[in-house]
């Protein structure tokens, strides 16, 4: 059964329909999904989503968009009164985001992202890490600030970064960016994340894996995702799903 370690069923792409996604992704053999919460408001209702859906848990934290929220202490302790909840369980997502020219400054992102390091390491709960276009910093935040647990959540970055992340302890999580044409590099990490460190995601709404790239993401389309792993890996689909699902019970702390 297929864990989605990454998704957005707070996003207003799914408040339509919302029910009956649910209920088709489990039909698909989809087992559970971490819901994941990008600032104060979407972490609420991942948490009340989570709490709702018993095949949901959620994670609660500051996306680097909206940094300047995780400088503020009072978002900070409404933020760790979510995470006292047992569906709960990861902070984030939180890291380095330089890719738009309109963003947060560099010394604001940092410091919400350290801040939730921090957070993270104080509950013993992982951190869901964002980075984009930002790998040194955020390699160099994570080596002066050790994470205790922790993934890299859609990593697009290279080989060489990606040995490092691993080397720290963490978790590599791969989205259905690994199905796309210009994917070479996502899938030359794949062989230096060892097996019990891979996970798989769908970042949904986003990154709809080919062939049906451009729709609109949930996680039932994980089985185009685990294929591609396989065929590159040289396993089955099957034992991708299967060892990503162990990997992210053990993660998280979901028996
Ligand atoms: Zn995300």
């Amino acid at each position: 059964m297929i864990f989605d370690s990454h998704s957005h069923y707070n996003d207003a792409a799914f408040r339509d329909d919302y029910r009956q996604i649910l209920q088709h992704i489990q039909q698909s053999g989809v087992s559970n999904v971490i819901n994941v919460g990008a600032d104060l408001d979407s972490s609420r209702l991942a948490l009340e989503q989570a709490r709702e859906n018993d095949f949901m848990y959620c994670s609660i934290g500051i996306h680097p968009e909206s940094a300047a929220q995780a400088l503020d202490d009072s978002v900070m302790s409404q933020l760790k009164e979510m995470l006292a909840d047992p569906k709960a369980v990861a902070v984030g997502e939180a890291g380095l985001d330089y890719y738009y020219d309109e963003r947060e400054s560099d010394r604001v992102q940092k410091e919400a992202f350290v801040r939730q390091i921090e957070l993270a390491n104080r509950l013993d709960k992982p951190l869901i890490i964002h980075t984009r276009d930002a790998m040194k910093d955020t390699l160099d935040i994570l080596e002066r600030h050790p994470l205790k647990h922790g993934v890299v959540h859609c990593y697009s970055g290279s080989r060489e970064s990606c040995k490092n992340l691993v080397k720290m302890g963490l978790y590599i999580g791969f989205t259905g960016v690994v199905t796309f044409k210009n994917a070479r590099r996502a899938l030359e990490s794949l062989h230096v994340v060892p097996p019990e460190r891979l996970l798989i995601e769908t970042d949904c709404p986003y990154m709809a894996p080919t062939p049906l790239r451009g729709q609109r993401c949930d996680s039932s389309m994980l089985h185009y995702t685990a294929q591609k792993i396989a065929d590159e890996l040289g396993l089955t689909k099957e034992q991708v799903i299967d060892i990503t699902a162990d990997n992210a019970r053990r993660l998280f702390g979901i028996k």
